[in-house]
């Protein structure tokens, strides 16, 4: 999709854009997302002679390190499987390498190029000493017992092991790997290196070394970031109708934040489908369902009644909002779902997913006059309280759920400040697109100036 387009970038991009194309052949998803940082970036040209004297963009766009490994594992039949894992160490000149794991059978390695490579400038916008990575593997867990998932995280975690430690890669969950999956890799680690270092994984356990609002961040800080957005219009998230997409760790405590402001999330989905319910998704109900049952959205719909209905073929994006946060994957809205949002009336989206609009959405949301936080900004609230659990790890403190969220906050505000900011000075007021990629392209590139070639 991206090829043919880098005549649209700054004349001094394209070589560097065309070195991605022939370097990385066929892999559309990190193609896309260099394409999306590069399109940020013309504003700087010229004003940083030091970054081109230093080459700092070849630099940035090939990971220090890609790690491919073999992962075989037994079943509860005693039939052997092959997966394949990953972990591609992007960038450490910020501080080691962060950035989570996801298992789910799309997983290849254009997919975590494209996570890496936007991790790298989410974690510069934070504020907090963390690089950026990513990995996972191409495994299945939908329908595995814990027995399967147990013996696949500890193959997984034999062969990663050796590339992680606290000062050198740090890894977190992403989709398909929750609570459980990081309770097993952490416990095969533990037992391998004969180490208890906490601060080698984040999202771990609350009773084992784990920091309140982990869980819970990425969800509350999309929805933070867009109270913030709604703010510098003078409005608020209270008495606003919202579709959220997926029904995963981002998508529940997204609602749950939603409702707590005092708006109404209409819709969610999985991959199965969407469903519609207008008194307000049931939380209780979808926590019951998805967490504990780890079921499909079919039994919510039953189990709830009164109309409501999984809708198998069709769009999310049809039911009219105001606002929408997508946070199920990468390309789960185009630019058809776009249109749609626009005509009903859509006031604010924010990205609470990896890049979950396509190149073509993104551009018609920009020349829209709807707010539209993409998920560098909006979705870092995640990995800045991996890196709170980094450091109550370090000095081995644990905080109150209060004192954790007040801190997500926080740094919302500052990463929601610090887009608006850059904006601002590089000449194209309220584009958060360009805010986020140069505030954090601008950190990262500093520091590369610093260390010199490396
Ligand atoms: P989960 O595995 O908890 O949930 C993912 C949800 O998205 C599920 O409802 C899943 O449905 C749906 N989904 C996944 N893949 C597809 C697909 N190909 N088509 C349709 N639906 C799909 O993952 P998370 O909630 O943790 O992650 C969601 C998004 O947020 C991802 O883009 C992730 O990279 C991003 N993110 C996550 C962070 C975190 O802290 N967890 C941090 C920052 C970003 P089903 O169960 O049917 O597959």
């Amino acid at each position: 999709m991206v090829n043919g387009m880098h005549e649209a970038l700054h004349p001094s991009f394209r070589e560097p854009f065309e070195v991605v194309l022939q370097r990385n052949k066929g892999e559309r998803e990190f193609q896309q997302a260099v394409f999306e940082v590069m399109q940020s970036l013309a504003p700087i040209e010229g004003r940083r002679p030091e970054y081109s004297q230093w080459s700092v963009l070849q630099r940035v766009i090939e990971p220090e390190r890609q790690i491919i490994f073999r992962v075989p594992w037994v079943d509860d039949d005693g039939k052997v499987h092959v997966n394949r894992g990953y972990r591609v160490e992007f960038s450490s000149v910020l501080g080691p390498y962060k950035g989570g794991l996801r298992f789910h059978p799309s997983v290849n390695l254009s997919i975590i190029k494209f996570l890496g490579f936007e991790q790298v400038f989410k974690n510069a916008l934070t504020g907090m000493p963390i690089g950026g990575g990513k990995g996972g593997s191409d495994f299945d867990p939908k329908g595995r017992s814990d027995g399967e998932i147990m013996r696949f995280c500890q193959s997984f975690m034999t062969e990663l092991h050796r590339h992680l430690g606290e000062y050198t890669d740090v890894p977190a969950g992403d989709i398909g790997v929750g609570g459980r999956e990081l309770g097993y890799l952490f416990g095969q680690y533990k037992r391998i290196t004969n180490r208890y270092e906490s601060g080698v994984l984040t999202g771990k356990g609350l009773t084992w070394g784990g920091s309140q609002v982990r869980t819970e961040a990425t969800g509350y800080g999309a929805v933070f970031f867009t109270e913030q957005m709604l703010r510098t219009r003078g409005q608020s998230m209270d008495g606003k109708q919202a579709v959220v997409s997926g029904s995963g760790n981002v998508a529940i405590h997204a609602i749950e934040k939603i409702h707590q402001l005092g708006g109404k999330v209409i819709a969610c989905s999985d991959s199965s489908g969407y469903v519609v319910d207008e008194r307000g998704i049931d939380l209780e109900l979808l926590k019951e369902v998805k967490e504990v049952r780890r079921g499909r959205l079919l039994e919510y719909a039953q189990i709830r009644g009164n109309g409501v209905r999984l809708i198998e073929d069709g769009s999310i994006w049809d039911v009219p909002c105001q606002i929408a946060l997508p946070c199920a994957t990468q390309n789960e809205l185009d630019e058809r779902d776009a249109k749609q949002l626009l005509t009903n009336g859509l006031e604010a989206i924010a990205e609470g997913a990896n890049m979950p609009c396509t190149t073509e959405a993104t551009a018609l949301f920009q020349s829209s006059d709807c707010l539209y936080g993409p998920g560098k900004a909006a979705n870092a609230g995640g990995v800045a309280t991996s890196a709170l659990e980094m450091q109550q790890n370090a000095s081995r403190d644990s905080w109150t759920f209060e004192k954790t969220e007040s801190r997500l906050q926080e740094i919302m505000s500052s990463i929601h400040e610090s887009c608006l900011e850059t904006a601002d000075e590089y000449g194209d007021p309220g584009n958060y697109v360009m805010g986020a990629n140069l505030a954090g392209y601008i950190k990262v590139a500093n520091a590369m100036v610093a260390m010199g070639v490396i």
